[in-house]
């Protein structure tokens, strides 16, 4: 897979800024920590916890977005950052964002595709 796709903008001083927090993050390996997804663009920070609406309101920004402030962060703090986050690609952010949990293989196989569309599929992630 292509790691970086290239951008239609010149790249930022943003761009590097959160290349270096995501470098951080994943040790020098810039791809999903669950699925290996490595297309950049569509790699996101995850709190490995679930606390990241609390970190980011204790950052002063209200609890939803500043994605710039917490990539800033990251590159003032590697250790605990490295400790607390992981990356995860769109995909399986969502996934533990809906399920509360990743589930131990990739988001969807060929055969879950077809079967999510078939009449006797049932929600079996969501049974208690
Ligand atoms: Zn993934």
């Amino acid at each position: 897979m292509k790691a970086y796709f290239p951008s239609r903008q010149p790249l930022s001083k943003d761009w590097f800024t959160k290349r270096e927090a995501f470098s951080i993050v994943g040790a020098g390996r810039i791809a999903c920590s669950h699925c290996g997804y490595d297309v950049f663009d569509a790699l996101h920070l995850d709190h490995k916890n679930g606390d990241g609406w609390e970190h980011r309101k204790s950052q002063g920004q209200g609890g939803t977005g500043g994605g710039m402030r917490t990539y800033r962060w990251v590159n003032q703090h590697p250790e605990q950052a490295a400790e607390k986050l992981q990356i995860l690609c769109a995909n399986c952010h969502q996934l533990k964002t809906s399920l509360g949990y990743l589930p131990d293989q990739p988001p969807m196989t060929e055969t879950q595709i077809t079967f999510l569309a078939s009449e006797n599929w049932e929600p079996d992630y969501y049974e208690d």
